[in-house]
């Protein structure tokens, strides 16, 4: 399915016009820009084989690529957003769609958000098990009803209704992800710590388009061994997932609850609008500051207004990459000296 298949895709909306005509002039506008995250935490080279690493990092170019297309081709960023993150969804490698984590009874409940900054219209869906591609999910809710976050049961009847994809449950079993939720409960039963890190991942995208439109979307498996439903901050608002044509679009990876409590995505926006501060120094300061106080590990990939873009995270690597005219860089490691 595509997105105009909903009968309702995203149209190009009218040109933003910059509030600081001069600031403007110095410094000329990107075109398009397009951020994607595949999940922080402890990325180390020690840990990687070489042929992982570069199906990572075929992975990212390939999720680039496609993005791009649509986005040099005119297309909207709500559709350079969905369409990128389908591709991760759809790789095992990411904890997103197939290749999504195990909750402790043995099940992948799956989260994922979208949010346009042009009139900060979203959608979420939380908790479902037999949709395809979550995100397709989470534009139909933004698109197609009047709600922004619905869940469970319910969000699978809205989905079969919509005529999305469903899929057998058994469609997310990897055996890599089942082999994590084993260790996950064996440190559990000896009161071994878990450390955090190894239990999330997550993928998203933020673009900016050739209309001056932001979005931001994020779609996840949640955290290995989850219970009682539990959500993260991915489908909820202003947490994981949140854009604002006024400041910037931000996709959030990391430790749901830190995210959530924090409110790390809009807090980003809200420095930068109330705050004057540029897409990076909000970045640094909610991610590297304030998370960092709080013990809140995770990342942000972000893009502003002007195409600038932001990686940021406080953990040892994420998954990341951007593309817009003339640049573009996938990275892994914290530091990566590698760009592709
Ligand atoms: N933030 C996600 C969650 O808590 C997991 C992740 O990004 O790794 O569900």
């Amino acid at each position: 399915m595509t997105i105009s298949s909903l009968g309702c895709g995203p149209q190009p909306k009218a040109i933003n016009q910059p509030s600081d005509q001069k600031s403007d002039e110095l410094k000329p506008k990107a075109d398009y820009a397009l951020a994607i995250h595949g999940g922080a935490g402890i990325i180390l080279r020690k840990n990687m084989t070489e042929v992982q690493e570069t199906a990572y990092r075929s992975a990212l170019n390939h999720a680039l690529n496609v993005g791009e297309k649509i986005l040099k081709a005119g297309g909207t960023a709500t559709e350079a957003v969905i369409e990128t993150i389908k591709t991760m969804e759809d790789n095992a490698l990411f904890n997103a769609g197939h290749g999504a984590v195990f909750t402790n009874e043995g099940k992948n409940e799956l989260d994922a958000s979208i949010m346009e900054g042009q009139d900060l219209n979203a959608g979420s869906i939380g908790g479902v098990t037999n949709v395809r591609n979550p995100i397709e999910a989470a534009y139909a809710v933004l698109a197609k009803s009047e709600h922004v976050l619905i869940t469970g049961k319910g969000a699978e009847q809205f989905a079969k209704e919509q005529g999305l994809t469903l899929v057998e449950p058994s469609y997310f079993y990897t055996d890599r992800r089942w082999k994590s939720l084993q260790k996950a409960k064996e440190s559990e039963q000896k009161n071994q710590p878990v450390s955090v890190d190894t239990k999330h991942g997550t993928v998203g995208a933020v673009a900016l388009d050739k209309y001056g439109n932001l979005t931001a979307g994020t779609s996840t498996g949640g955290m290995t061994n989850k219970r009682y439903n539990r959500f993260g901050d991915v489908p909820i608002i202003g947490a994981g997932t949140y854009a604002n044509n006024a400041s910037c679009a931000i996709s959030c990876t990391g430790h749901g609850e830190y995210f959530m409590r924090y409110t790390v995505a809009h807090d980003i926006s809200a420095l930068m609008e109330y705050k004057n501060m540029t897409l990076d120094e909000a970045s640094e300061e909610v991610v590297l500051n304030k998370l960092v106080k709080a013990g809140g590990s995770g990342g942000i990939i972000g893009v502003d207004k002007e195409g600038n873009i932001s990686l940021t995270f406080n953990s040892p690597g994420m998954y990341r990459g951007y593309v817009k005219p003339g640049e573009r860089s996938v990275k892994i490691y914290g530091d990566d000296d590698a760009d592709h």
